[in-house]
């Protein structure tokens, strides 16, 4: 997890409670300055009221640095819902949660997240038109956001590796979890020359790597400390911590997951290490991206245009580290606050 405490605390915290469907959760407003405050709805089992609050907000507030980064006319947010304890009604439950987000008048855009689906949102549409991530129409953007996201990630790690003096040709990637983003993230790095060592704890999709784009498969246990140049952490959040940093191989960390370092100091260690940290939500932006194409009525080719950007974007971020002898991810954070601390001079002047 990263730091419980967020360094800055959100503008608005709204407990959602709804007795007749069993909802119980909490939407969290991070930051609207920018923008109705975008994020999934994470519908998940928790120990306590205050595990799901601390949750929700430290989720928040990572979509409103991600969404500020990327660029988009958003804030950022984030709603949680508690998995009831007993049997309950899914419909009921959703359209609940839509009439939650309804009566924010769109201070609040939700879409899916962990333990949520295009389904869930469907019913949820059903009571607001603030919620994305529904199914695609014909060439516009929505639908499955990863294939976004992998293209993106890409991008950046062609970006970082040429910083480190490398073409991908040639360079040996260990992915580590080869779900939607994983997959499409190695066929990627195949088609451009690189090597891949891959690990799932679905042997299936690591045999089916190795089929179709000749991948050397690890056990997931073995895959941080992998033989490789770049590691790409596709899979859960959390992976780089004190324990696992020090047994990196690799001299480049880019991938998918969110919340890869376990907390902030860990960045720290992996930048003393002379790794260089390519941070999640400045890479891993592609799937927001089209969400907000989804919901502002964005053609396919102008959500595709920014996520083509992600490498300026990134570079942005690694710039400003250089300039400031500050690790990325520390350097991103702050380049995030900036541009929400603007935005709100901003609407204050006009
Ligand atoms: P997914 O569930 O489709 O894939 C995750 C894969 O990781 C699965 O194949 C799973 O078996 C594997 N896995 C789980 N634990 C593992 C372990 N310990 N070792 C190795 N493999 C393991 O998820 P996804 O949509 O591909 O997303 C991957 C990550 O990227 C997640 O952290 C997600 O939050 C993040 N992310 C995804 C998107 C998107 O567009 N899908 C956008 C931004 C961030």
């Amino acid at each position: 997890m990263n730091d419980p405490s967020p360094a800055h605390p959100p503008e608005t915290v709204i407990p959602i409670a709804d007795p007749a469907s069993g909802l119980r959760g909490v939407i969290v407003l991070h930051s609207t300055r920018l923008g109705p405050a975008a994020g999934g709805c994470r519908f998940w089992r928790y120990d306590s009221d205050a595990a799901m609050m601390a949750d929700a907000v430290r989720l928040a507030e990572g979509m409103a640095y991600k969404n500020a980064l990327a660029e988009l006319p958003l804030g950022g947010g984030k709603s949680v819902i508690a998995m009831p304890a007993g049997p309950f009604n899914r419909d009921a439950l959703m359209r609940a949660f839509g009439r939650a987000v309804e009566a924010l008048g769109g201070d609040y855009l939700t879409a899916e997240d962990v333990g949520t689906s295009v389904a869930d949102m469907t019913i949820v549409r059903g009571e607001t038109r603030h919620v994305a991530g529904l199914d695609a129409a014909e060439g516009k953007p929505g639908g499955d956001p990863s294939p976004w996201t992998a293209r993106g990630v890409f991008l950046a790690m062609q970006l970082a590796a040429r910083r480190l003096g490398s073409d991908l040709a040639g360079l040996t990637v260990a992915v580590q979890g080869l779900g939607h983003v994983g997959a499409h993230l190695c066929r990627d790095l195949h088609e451009a020359g690189a090597k891949l060592v891959v690990a799932d704890v679905d042997a299936d999709r690591a045999e089916a790597a190795a089929r179709e784009f000749g991948a050397r498969i690890v056990q997931p246990g073995d895959i941080v400390a992998a033989e490789a140049d770049i590691f790409a952490p596709c899979a859960l959040g959390g992976v780089l911590d004190s324990r696992s940093v020090p047994l990196l191989r690799a001299k480049l960390v880019c991938g998918a997951a969110n919340n890869v370092l376990a907390a902030p100091d860990d960045g720290d260690l992996l930048a003393r290490r002379g790794v260089l940290y390519a941070p999640d939500y400045v890479v891993n932006a592609g799937g927001i991206i089209n969400v907000a194409a989804e919901h502002l009525g964005w053609t396919a080719a102008e959500a595709a245009r920014r996520v083509e950007d992600t490498p300026r974007r990134l570079a942005a971020v690694l710039d400003l580290a250089d300039a400031n002898a500050l690790p990325p991810h520390r350097a991103a954070d702050r380049l995030a606050r900036q541009r929400i601390a603007r935005a709100g001079r901003e609407r204050k002047r006009a």
